[in-house]
């Protein structure tokens, strides 16, 4: 989000040089810099013992393609805190390990993405109101229900460095 407005007393900011920063919306009632902020989110690819991805799939995206898990971070939360609470929250599953898989640029809803690989063991899902249906897929058939590939999807990036971790590419 881009400031026009101070936040605290309404007025309208004024761009004003902030040091090696360049020129940042100011403002001149209460002298405070209002830099861009954007959401922190989290998104995860789950995977089990028999190299089985957990996908899910949300009515209100899509009545047929499946994704990875995604969620906002929360206040205070750490991005691996986060990862693990959502695959809890969307998959009723337990996260025993993590893998930083890189950040991610969303650029349709400028939303920077925290990803990461996380290993759960199999078991059956309970699905959040959120989810509609979620199923444990062979790694390798994973493309063929996941959203296409497009330059803003983070899923297969990281779906390719978790096929790299295990093995699994050619
Ligand atoms: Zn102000």
């Amino acid at each position: 989000m881009h400031f026009k407005y101070c936040p605290e007393c309404g007025r309208k900011l004024t761009d004003k040089q902030a040091g090696d920063d360049g020129l940042i919306p100011f403002c001149e009632v209460c002298e405070q810099y209002y830099f861009d902020i954007f959401p922190s989110c989290v998104i995860v690819l789950t995977y089990n013992e028999f190299d089985e991805i957990a996908l899910c799939r949300q009515s209100y995206l899509s009545d047929t393609y499946f994704n990875i898990t995604s969620g906002f971070m929360e206040v205070g939360e750490t991005a691996e805190e986060a990862a693990v609470r959502e695959v809890k929250e969307e998959l009723g599953i337990d996260v025993t390990e993590l893998t930083y898989a890189k950040t991610h640029w969303f650029s349709p809803k400028g939303l920077l993405m925290h990803g990461f690989i996380a290993f759960a063991k199999k078991k059956d899902f309970r699905l959040s109101a959120e989810v509609d249906e979620a199923k444990w897929v062979p790694a390798l058939e994973a493309p063929k229900i996941m959203f296409p590939e497009s330059p803003s999807n983070a899923i297969y990036p990281i779906y390719r460095q978790f096929l790299k971790m295990r093995g699994l590419s050619e």
